[in-house]
């Protein structure tokens, strides 16, 4: 199953698209896809209500925007330098163990909305991910039974302030979470539609220039790891979503550093999972 959101940012509802590729509005299954949802097996409901239901749901013209794929969830846990390349082109060792940090769930945004250059921002970057939605609570998981926590996939750019990020002091966080940074969708695309996560190439374009382009079976750590080791930490809920890192391309391991400015266009992918399209803007009051 495909699913989608769709809406005014006060108003977002939400959607499924059909093997036929229509896009229909699934308000009236009267649940949005929140920790609730996938926690009292939300999927499976849908599903059934799908079948009987279909037919009289309102089509979702193209023109409408879309949401992020799922309902502010109560955590984005994000992995660092999951890539050697991209661990070497930050300067950084190979991590012996996952690097993980947090990112403000307030970042959640659509696919195709406009990035917003933070305050005071010179550093803006993009980074190209593979998500994982959690589809039920997992506490000291095995990697043998980690996809049974599994919801989807989806497709995550893991924006990234770098001076926020490594030049004020601390963690990560800073430079991770201002509004806008995490577009994620178009679609949550459901783990039986994905036989191998760690198999998808993936890619972003800066004004048209292929500056990204891998393949998640370049990761470090694969995503029954990344489950299995992150509860081993902390509880994941229910549509909790861990954002896998990204590989080498990111304007910081340019010489000199690339970072965006307004106007810029984003473009990126996942095979299966989407594109998003994403426009720089300086932040205004
Ligand atoms: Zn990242």
């Amino acid at each position: 199953m495909r699913l989608f959101r769709f809406g005014t940012t006060d108003n977002e509802r939400p959607g499924v698209v059909l093997p036929s590729g229509a896009n229909i509005d699934v308000s009236a299954f009267g649940q949005d896809y929140d920790e609730t949802f996938f926690a009292t097996d939300g999927l499976q409901r849908l599903a059934e209500w799908l079948e009987v239901n279909a037919e009289n749901c309102p089509t979702v013209p193209g023109s409408v925007r879309k949401a992020s794929c799922i309902k502010r969830p109560s955590k984005i846990v994000c992995v660092g330098l999951n890539y050697a390349k991209h661990a070497a082109e930050t300067n950084a060792p190979i991590p012996a163990e996952p690097i993980l940090f947090f990112k403000a769930t307030t970042a959640l945004v659509g696919p195709d909305d406009n990035v917003v250059i933070p305050k005071r921002s010179e550093k803006t970057d993009w980074e190209v991910e593979l998500a994982i939605i959690i589809g039920k609570k997992a506490t000291y998981v095995s990697k043998e039974e980690a996809f049974d926590y599994i919801a989807g996939y989806a497709l995550h750019n893991d924006y990234s302030e770098r001076a926020f990020q490594l030049e004020r002091g601390g963690q990560w966080v800073k430079g991770k979470s201002a509004d806008t940074f995490a577009p994620l969708g178009p679609v949550l695309v459901t783990k039986d539609e994905i036989p191998n996560p760690n198999s998808l190439p993936l890619w972003l374009r800066l004004n048209g220039e292929l500056l990204q382009d891998s393949n998640t079976d370049d990761m470090i750590f694969d995503v029954p790891t990344l489950v299995s080791y992150i509860s081993q930490f902390m509880t994941l809920l229910p549509g909790d979503v861990i954002s896998t890192g990204t590989p080498a391309g990111v304007g910081l391991g340019f010489n000199p550093p690339r970072y965006l400015k307004p106007g810029d266009v984003v473009e990126l992918g996942i095979e299966g999972l989407g594109v998003q399209k994403q426009t720089a803007v300086a932040y205004t009051e």
